[in-house]
């Protein structure tokens, strides 16, 4: 018997009095999971079906997940049940889904425009169990859940969008939505960006930075104008804003503009080092209290000092707290703030400490493959910080996608010494639904046999991420000099960028058979490093050759490259009659592992040679091929079909 038949019988037969009203007999399986995640985005609430756990297509309130970052207005579940505030809201979503569906829906052409940017994304969660931490570990985050509040306060006030939020239609939640995610009222996914009329507020009015001046900007070229006044180096320093001031123009420092939430956040973080143990995170806590004194004056080069100082081997967190990257405003100048939470991850360790005894026979092997007038050098790894993140605030907390790698600091001697940290995220899109959204997409372009060799376990994306981390060590790279030129003036900057990339990945291939011979990796893990290669370069072509503004772009050209040389080596086909793994498409991608390890052999012969020899017309000659003839590479049904899923829009929980 359903469990509404039950409450019905209890209803006509008065049978189950003693147990009063049964709220826990509603049944909440009106929407599929999927629809309810995506009209709980819509709807601005801050929860999520993370997975139907007993597969009943009920949601059950031990599979909701409430999120981090959206209006607090919970709590949905109370002793294990849910709350009355919870079944109005589900009644909520089961209104508007149904609308929808019938067509009654009383949006207007803006309201649609937002409802279809929202549905580029996909909710995928950040979950992190805090259960494992000590009592005072578990303060430490509390305090930086509140730093990362005020950091959210500090860079919706840097970008503008604080002045613009009181102007939010109140009860429009889809707009309140989008303006919460996209850090703004504008339009960010691929098929709304470029319409005019997308936007959170009506009337979409433009959004002014608060980093300058609002009559300066205007103006459409303010930023080169500038550039050229004779003070632009004052003004353009990255830890300021540009004020007016008796009809000049001033730089102000952030920690005197922004003073108030400058001064929060330093007071959290002092409390935040309070609550940690000194044996154990020393290096942690020396960089909050320095932090924190960035935070009160505005000189973060100590901060940057002590940050440089943290390891994975001498703290279980990666934290960075501060101004850093500037590509969000228009002048890419100033700084923006932002907090990485994350706990450190011990696989980079491992893997440093498995591959550092064979780092100098993995320079000579590709020394030899490379060529003459490069020659052997002594190396030594570095492969970057694995971290997993438990929250993102500020500007690290993107609409969609999210930051999978960063060097830091960006200025200082810390920077200028090699002396900072590089990181790479190690748990983000690993939740179900991103696996089954990857898993879909190469099912479309890989044959059976081939989707086969693919591995949803993360191992093939780790080596793939080692290697190419390892081989940026080796080889000709960025201080190579042929005939006393550096890369960027043999090969120019963007080429000779994308150059190093394809030598990294290109690594990610080549060093897979002497790892399997060394017996580091077994056969399967080999097999799943090829075919992650060829689906992170199918996920890259999707994205498209170039940008908007005309720019290359890298990782695109390199996936390009890669794909089209293995179809020239015949290690990749692409068989037009081919049954696709998911049994409706047809024309597929092969993988023919027996062809593999020449291919990739191949590959690295050529692009290390053309990088030891400086030699401009081969680079030239590899992206004329793979990336804009179009003769090898099946550039347009790769991103018909990766595009059918949606991207990826990362939500945070905390579990206790
Ligand atoms: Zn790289």
């Amino acid at each position: 018997m359903n469990k509404r038949l039950v409450a019905l019988a209890c209803l006509l037969l008065a049978a189950c009095g003693s147990k009063g009203p049964d709220v826990h007999l509603e049944r909440h399986d009106a929407l599929s999971r999927a629809e309810f995640n995506r009209w709980a985005l819509r709807q601005d609430l801050s929860m999520f079906w993370v997975a139907d756990a007993n597969h009943d297509g009920q949601l059950q309130p031990a599979e909701l997940s409430a999120l981090l970052f959206f209006p607090d207005d919970g709590p949905w579940v109370q002793e294990g049940a849910f709350s009355p505030r919870f079944e109005q809201a589900y009644a909520t979503l089961v209104a508007a889904s149904k609308a929808a569906a019938a067509g009654g829906s009383t949006a207007d052409e803006r309201q649609q425009l937002v409802g279809q940017d929202l549905d580029q994304g996909r909710s995928s969660l950040v979950a992190t169990d805090l259960a494992t931490l000590t009592p005072g570990e578990q303060q430490f985050v509390d305090h930086m859940l509140k730093v990362a509040k005020v950091t959210d306060d500090l860079f919706a006030r840097e970008n503008g969008s604080a002045a613009l939020a009181a102007r939010l239609p109140a009860d429009d939640p889809a707009s309140r939505s989008l303006f919460r995610r996209n850090w703004g009222p504008e339009c960010v996914a691929p098929r709304t960006e470029k319409n005019p009329a997308c936007s959170a507020i009506p009337g979409a009015p433009r959004r002014l930075v608060d980093v300058y001046p609002a009559d300066l900007q205007e103006d459409a070229g303010f930023c080169a104008q500038l550039d050229k006044r004779a003070d632009a180096r004052t003004l353009l320093t990255p830890f300021s804003v540009v004020r007016e001031q008796g009809g000049q123009l001033v730089a102000q420092s952030f920690a005197k503009a922004y003073a108030e939430p400058m001064q929060a956040i330093a007071t959290e973080l002092e409390a935040a080092a309070a609550a940690l143990d000194p044996a154990s995170e020393r290096a942690l806590i020396a960089y909050l209290k320095a932090a924190a004194g960035g935070f009160r004056s505005n000189d973060w080069l100590k901060a940057d000092e002590a940050w440089s100082r943290m390891t994975v081997a001498n703290s279980r967190w990666y934290v960075r707290v501060a101004p850093d990257e500037t590509y969000w405003e228009p002048c890419s100048r100033k700084a923006a703030f932002h907090l990485t939470l994350a706990l450190v991850d011990k696989g980079s360790l491992e893997w440093q400490a498995k591959l550092a005894p064979h780092q100098n026979d993995m320079e000579k092997r590709l020394a030899a493959v490379a060529g003459a007038p490069y020659r052997a050098r002594k190396v030594s790894f570095h492969l970057p910080d694995f971290i997993q993140i438990v929250v993102n605030a500020g500007f690290d907390r993107m609409p969609l996608g999210g930051v999978a790698g960063e060097s830091l600091p960006n200025w200082g001697p810390v920077a200028n010494e090699g002396r900072g940290r590089t990181m790479a995220v190690t748990n983000l899109s690993r939740d179900p639904d991103s696996l089954a959204a990857r898993r879909s997409q190469l099912a479309s372009l890989f044959d059976a046999a081939t989707l086969a060799g693919y591995s949803d376990d993360g191992q093939g994306e780790l080596l793939d991420t080692i290697l190419h981390e390892a081989t940026h060590n080796l080889g000709p790279a960025h201080e190579y000099k042929v005939q006393g030129r550096a890369d960027g003036e043999v090969f120019g900057g963007p080429v000779a960028s994308m150059m190093e990339e394809l030598k990294a990945e290109a690594g990610a291939l080549y060093f897979l058979e002497p790892l399997r011979q060394l017996k580091l990796i077994s056969d399967d893990e080999a097999l799943h490093g090829y075919t992650h290669v060829v689906a992170w370069s199918l996920g890259h072509i999707s994205q498209g050759m170039y940008a908007g503004t005309g720019q290359r772009k890298t990782y695109g050209n390199v996936a390009a490259i890669i794909v089209g040389f293995l179809m020239d080596q015949g290690a990749l086909t692409w068989e037009p009659a081919g049954a696709a793994a998911n049994g409706s498409d047809h024309g597929v991608l092969v993988l023919h592992p027996d062809k593999v390890v020449a291919a990739g052999d191949a590959l690295m012969k050529q692009v290390a040679g053309i990088k030891a020899r400086g030699d401009s017309a081969g680079a030239q000659a590899l992206l004329s091929r793979y990336v804009d003839s179009g003769e090898v590479v099946p550039h347009a049904v790769i991103s018909e079909r990766m595009l059918r899923e949606p991207k990826a829009s990362f939500v945070y929980a905390i579990r206790r």
